[in-house]
Parts: C-alpha cells; sequence; structure tokens
C-alpha cells in the first residue's frame, strides 16, 4: 500500500485508513519514510536541491490529511443538500394535498 500512496493511485478511503494505520504503526511509519527517502531522495540527487527529505515528507502527510478533511467536508455538504430538497418536497408534497383534498 505504500507504493501506491507515494504514487497517488489510493482513493479517499483508502487514504484515509493508510494514514490511520500510519498514525498507529511505527515500523509502517518508518517504512513509509525510508521508501519516500528512496523515491523523492532519487530526484533529489537528479536536481541537485539541498531540502529537507523529513519535512518534505510530513509535508505529503499533511496535505493528504488536508485532502481527506476537504473530502469529507464536500460529503457533508452533500447530504445536507439532499436533506434540503427532500425536505421542499415533503413540504411542495403536503401543499398540494392541502390545496387539493382539504
Ligand atoms: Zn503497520
Amino acid at each position: 500500500m505504500i507504493p501506491a500512496y507515494l504514487e497517488e493511485s489510493l482513493d479517499t478511503r483508502q487514504m484515509q485508513e493508510f494514514l490511520d494505520h500510519i498514525d498507529n504503526c511505527p515500523e509502517c511509519k518508518e517504512e513509509l519514510t525510508i521508501q519516500f527517502l528512496i523515491s523523492d531522495g532519487l530526484k533529489t540527487l537528479e536536481t541537485g536541491d539541498n531540502y529537507d527529505l523529513q519535512s518534505a515528507m510530513d509535508d505529503k502527510v499533511s496535505s493528504s490529511h488536508r485532502e481527506i478533511e476537504l473530502h469529507n467536508r464536500l460529503f457533508t455538504i452533500r447530504n445536507v443538500c439532499v436533506g434540503l430538497v427532500l425536505l421542499m418536497c415533503a413540504i411542495a408534497g403536503f401543499g398540494v394535498y392541502y390545496v387539493f383534498f382539504m
């Protein structure tokens, strides 16, 4: 799952599970760090940039957390919209019933 995460090919739910696991599993976190160092460290060697790999990885993990948070927020907004539409249908339905049958 770590290579898939680094390639950013996990969907949001998989990424959330992965990050939850990483937060609670030092072995996998270490494995992720090593694989990140290998994949990103090579790029750094190519460009010759001198940058902090540990903070680069922290950035990546925290941007993943933000992505999940945004996703969850959009999901909540969608549920609220659906709820409002259903409520309006119920009110409209009641209005029609009231006008024609009362
Ligand atoms: Zn683990």
